[in-house]
């Protein structure tokens, strides 16, 4: 798929974690969100973060709490200067289009978490400090020092979650979109005596 351009990061198995995708598709269209979560262990994670309301309470923290809406600012910008870059190695350069437009409600709201996580895990951690703190979050499913990726994708060819899919924009690849896998409890690390 030749809008997704770099693999920014990756599982330590080398299994891709997030994609990158160029800010102007193939077929003229401007795209601001520039990353996306290729990992089926951390989409579902994140999404269980979504779902317990996590984005509410950032966003109430984000109205009172400066350092933070501050540094939540530089992450948007470190967004758009990481995005320019992208487009440069992939020879579209300058989209005028979306100047100043990142994503996942950046740079005042959140509203999508894996957006967060994405850049997060693109960039490094000290980044995004909402992206941080959702991948602390998760922690309890995933974690970066170790590979998730044994039975991650063994659910192909059941139709994709409708929940996972909202987060992918048209024309990505197909690993976006794959269903979840169940977790296994009685293979965690947690539960093994
Ligand atoms: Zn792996």
């Amino acid at each position: 798929m030749r809008d997704v351009v770099e693999i920014p990061a990756r599982c330590v198995c080398g299994n891709p974690l997030v994609a990158a995708t160029a800010p102007r598709l193939g077929n003229g269209t401007p795209f601001p969100t520039t990353y996306y979560l290729t990992h089926p262990v951390i989409t579902s994670a994140v999404s269980r973060l979504e779902a317990a309301g996590l984005m509410n309470e950032m966003n109430e923290r984000l109205t009172a709490d400066e350092p933070l809406a501050a540094a939540y600012r530089a992450a948007h910008e470190d967004y758009l200067a990481a995005r320019a870059g992208i487009g440069e190695r992939a020879g579209i350069g300058a989209v005028p289009e979306i100047d100043g437009i990142s994503a996942g409600g950046m740079p005042t709201r959140v509203k999508c978490l894996h957006v967060l996580v994405g850049h997060s895990l693109a960039a490094g951690p000290g980044v995004n400090p909402l992206g941080d703190e959702a991948i602390a979050g998760i922690r309890e499913w995933w974690t970066a020092d170790r590979c998730y990726c044994d039975g991650a994708w063994d659910t192909a060819g059941e139709a994709p979650s409708r929940d996972l899919s909202r987060h992918g924009p048209q024309g990505l690849p197909e690993i976006v979109g794959r269903p979840a896998p169940v977790r296994k409890a009685a293979g965690s690390p947690e539960a093994t005596p």
